[in-house]
C-alpha cells in the first residue's frame, strides 16, 4: 500500500492557503462568503510591470535564465537594498527564488542540521514553522501579547538563545500583528545578537512597502550583523505580484551560493517572464506603488474604528502590512447561538458558520488568543464583514 513520507504527514497544512481554498468552497455552493482570510493585494499589478512582462515574452525570454536569476535583475535588487535599506550587496549575494516562501525554504535547508533550534518571535507567519520542521530543526516560540505591541523584548532573546539556537526568524512588519520594529529597538536585540556569534538571523521584509509609519529598518544594516543576516524580500506585496512567484534573498555570498546549488537541483530558478517585469518594477521610484499603500492605511484606520465597536474585541494598531489580529480571548468558554467556543479556531470557525466571514485563527501564528483578518478586501466589503460580526456578538 502507498505510505507517504513521515515529512509530509508530520507537516501542518498552511491555514492561510487552506482558509481561503474553504472559502472559495462555499462561495462556489453560492454562500455570500466574506473572505478576509487570505494576504493579497485587491489591486491589479501596475500597467508599467505588466507592459514590461509583454515585451519580455516578445523579446523572446523564454529559456532557463541563470539559477540564481538573470544577472540585470540581480542587479537591480542591489540597488533597490542599497536605496531603501542602505544595506550594500554585490550579485553574487542575490538569489531570486519563487516567491519569499521558497527563499525561505531555501535558507532552511541550506543552514539548518537536524536538531537545531529556530528562535520564532510569536505570532509569526504560519509556513516558518512547517518550514523548519522539514529542515529537522525545532522551533522554540518567544510569546508576545498586545500588552507589547506583539513585540519582543531584548532580555527575552537573552533568555531563549540556548547551545542549539541556529537562527531566528524576524518579519517586521509583521504578518499577522502588522507590529513593526523600530531602528532602536532592533539596535537593543542586535546588542544581545553581538553576543551570540552563532546564531544566523533572518529577516523577512515582504511587507517594508506597506507601510504606515515610521521608516522601515533592516537588521542587516546594523555593521556587526550584517556578516549573518539573510534578508528576504519580493515583489508580491508591494506590487501586487502575487501569482508571479518572485522572492529573493540578500546574503553571505557562501550561503547565497548554497542557496543556488539547492534551487538548481529543486526548480532550476524561477520563471524568466517574471523576472524580466521585476527589472521593471524594482527600478521604478517607490512612489509609483503609494495609491495602494494609502488606500491600505485608510482601510486600516475603517477597520480600527469598526473593530472598536465589536464587544470583546482588543485590538493593537498595525503599523505596517495588511492584517489586523484582535485578541478575542474573551469569548472562550462563552455559548453563543448553542455554540461554545473553547479557543480561536472555534471562533473562527463560528465567524464562518454564523457570520460568512473567513479568518484565520491565531493557533496557526503560535498566538491562540487571536484571529487574523486581512484587509486587502474593498471598503464595503469590510464594512459589510464587521457589521455582521458586530450583529453576531454585539
Ligand atoms: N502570505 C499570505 C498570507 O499569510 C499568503 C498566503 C500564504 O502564503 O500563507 O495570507
Amino acid at each position: 500500500m502507498a505510505q507517504l513520507s513521515d515529512r509530509i504527514s508530520n507537516m501542518a497544512t498552511s491555514q492561510t492557503l487552506a482558509m481561503a481554498a474553504k472559502a472559495r468552497e462555499l462561495k462556489a455552493q453560492g454562500k455570500d462568503i466574506i473572505s478576509l482570510s487570505l494576504g493579497e493585494p485587491d489591486f491589479n499589478t501596475p500597467d508599467f510591470i505588466k507592459d514590461a512582462a509583454i515585451q519580455a515574452i516578445n523579446d523572446n525570454y523564454n529559456s532557463y535564465t541563470p539559477v540564481n536569476g538573470y544577472l540585470e535583475l540581480r542587479e537591480a535588487i542591489c540597488r533597490k537594498f542599497k536605496r531603501d535599506n542602505t544595506i550594500e550587496y554585490t550579485p553574487e549575494q542575490i538569489v531570486i527564488s519563487t516567491g519569499a516562501k521558497q527563499s525561505i525554504a531555501n535558507i532552511a535547508m541550506v543552514l539548518l542540521n537536524p536538531g537545531d533550534e529556530v528562535l520564532l518571535p510569536a505570532p509569526y507567519w504560519v509556513s516558518y514553522s512547517a518550514i523548519a520542521g522539514l529542515a529537522e530543526a525545532t522551533c522554540k516560540e518567544l510569546p508576545t501579547s498586545i500588552e507589547s505591541d506583539f513585540k519582543i523584548t531584548p532580555e527575552q532573546l537573552e533568555e531563549a538563545i540556548g547551545p542549539k539556537t541556529k537562527m531566528i526568524f524576524f518579519n517586521s512588519p509583521n504578518n499577522p500583528s502588522g507590529s513593526k520594529y523600530t531602528k532602536e529597538e532592533y539596535l537593543a536585540l542586535a546588542q544581545v545578537l553581538k553576543k551570540h556569534p552563532n546564531v544566523y538571523i533572518l529577516s523577512d521584509e515582504i511587507y517594508e512597502h506597506i507601510n504606515y509609519e515610521g521608516e522601515n529598518f533592516s537588521i542587516a544594516a546594523i555593521d556587526e550583523l550584517y556578516d549573518r543576516t539573510i534578508t528576504v524580500n519580493g515583489v508580491a506585496k508591494a506590487f501586487a505580484m502575487t501569482g508571479w512567484r518572485i522572492g529573493y534573498i540578500g546574503a553571505p555570498e557562501w550561503i547565497a551560493k548554497a542557496c543556488t546549488k539547492f534551487q538548481g537541483q529543486i526548480t532550476s530558478g524561477a520563471n524568466c517572464i517574471a523576472q524580466r517585469a521585476t527589472i521593471t518594477a524594482l527600478d521604478a521610484p517607490v512612489s509609483n506603488i503609494q495609491y495602494m499603500v494609502d488606500e491600505f492605511k485608510e482601510r486600516r484606520d475603517l477597520m480600527l474604528d469598526l473593530m472598536s465597536k465589536i464587544s470583546g474585541f482588543k485590538t493593537n494598531t498595525p503599523k505596517g502590512a495588511f492584517y489586523i489580529f484582535p485578541d478575542i480571548s474573551y469569548y472562550f468558554g462563552k455559548t453563543i447561538k448553542g455554540k461554545t467556543i473553547n479557543n480561536a479556531t472555534d471562533f473562527s470557525m463560528f465567524l464562518l458558520e454564523e457570520a460568512n466571514i473567513a479568518a484565520v485563527t491565531g493557533e496557526a501564528f503560535g498566538a491562540p488568543n487571536c484571529i487574523r483578518f486581512s484587509y486587502a478586501a474593498s471598503k464595503e466589503q469590510l464594512k459589510e464583514a464587521m457589521r455582521r460580526i458586530a450583529e453576531l456578538l454585539n
